[in-house]
């Protein structure tokens, strides 16, 4: 989105990414820092500014209810409800735009054509202070577009290589594979992910599945793949 505004001729005061303390890989604030910046600054004379989210993923998930049924509890993992409304987001991120943001200003966001029902959110049509655009979805330019585009560009997240997932590494709706990744690639982060389910009033994932049951399920999958090396390598031989 912002490559094709800027190629029509829109020019901004700002252009922020606000980086969630805590919760962003490193290959992401390395790819703005070393690949999408330099681009923008040789081609457009502008940059990303990097933002750090007013909150951090630990001071949100250690804040207290201070009403309804868990008064006292902290909020622990991230809930995503509805639209993709999710707690920590709204803490870390959407406070922290919105205080960007300020007043009186034209607001532009990346929403693709797929993902309308957000922009229509009633917040953006309910605020009196500033005017929102969202070009991607009036243009009806889609995900796959932006990722072809990108592509041609050489403006690739390195995730896409891999298959990597570039949400939150301690989100609670990421899937399987994600999670196995962490679990083998990142036993640092898998270890404090495990300290949170410990400090946690809910389990990892609504189903009553645990941090502890997921790495049992990976640590015998482990075991499993030895048995199936050895009846290949020895018995075979
Ligand atoms: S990746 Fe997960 S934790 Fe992070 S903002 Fe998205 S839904 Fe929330």
């Amino acid at each position: 989105m912002l490559i094709l505004c800027l190629r029509a001729g829109i020019r901004f005061d700002h252009i922020y990414f606000v980086y969630m303390r805590g919760a962003e890989w490193d290959e992401t604030l390395d790819f703005v820092r070393h690949t999408l910046n330099p681009y923008m600054d040789a081609v457009f004379r502008c940059v990303v500014e990097i933002v750090p989210s007013l909150k951090s993923y630990e001071e949100v998930f250690y804040k207290k209810h201070i009403k309804g049924k868990r008064i006292g509890q902290p909020y622990g993992f991230n809930i995503v409800t509805g639209r993709g409304r999710c707690t920590f987001k709204r803490e870390a991120k959407t406070r922290s735009m919105e205080v960007l943001y300020g007043k009186g200003n034209d607001i532009y966001i990346g929403f693709a054509a797929e993902e309308a029902g957000r922009a229509n959110a009633e917040k953006y049509k309910q605020d009196k202070y500033n005017r929102y655009h969202f070009p991607l979805v009036e243009s009806g330019i889609t995900e796959r577009q932006c990722y072809d585009f990108c592509a041609s560009l050489g403006l690739l997240h390195p995730f896409y290589k891999i298959g990597g997932r570039m949400g939150c590494w301690q989100c609670a709706c990421q899937g399987t594979e994600q999670l196995r990744n962490l679990y083998f690639e990142h036993p640092d982060k898998w270890a404090q992910l495990q300290k949170w389910q410990d400090d946690c009033p809910f389990d990892f994932k609504p189903d009553g599945v645990r941090v502890e049951h997921i790495a049992k399920r990976f640590e015998l999958e482990g075991q499993q793949l030895t048995v199936d090396f050895y009846d290949k390598e020895v018995n075979n031989q």
